[in-house]
């Protein structure tokens, strides 16, 4: 897997801790709506047409994306 980000600039700082991440369990992903994650969800916004994947998380194969109304009856308000 690809873990590591490399930076633009190129200047690493080893002693430099990024203090404004609390949270380390959770993986960088790029866009998820949080109340379908929630609800044990991919939650995977498709960004140009801003549907979302109703799947359960991890879902083998391609996300199913489909409409924000339908996607808010599995979302947990
Ligand atoms: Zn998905």
């Amino acid at each position: 897997m690809n873990s590591k980000n490399y930076s633009p600039s190129g200047s690493s700082q080893p002693s430099h801790r990024g203090e404004s991440s609390p949270d380390a369990s959770s993986t960088h992903v790029p866009h998820v709506r949080e109340d379908v994650a929630m609800a044990g969800r991919c939650a995977n916004v498709h960004l140009p047409t801003g549907r979302t994947c109703t799947l359960p998380v991890r879902h083998p194969g391609a996300c199913n994306f489909v409409e924000p109304a339908e996607a808010e009856n599995v979302a947990v308000h």
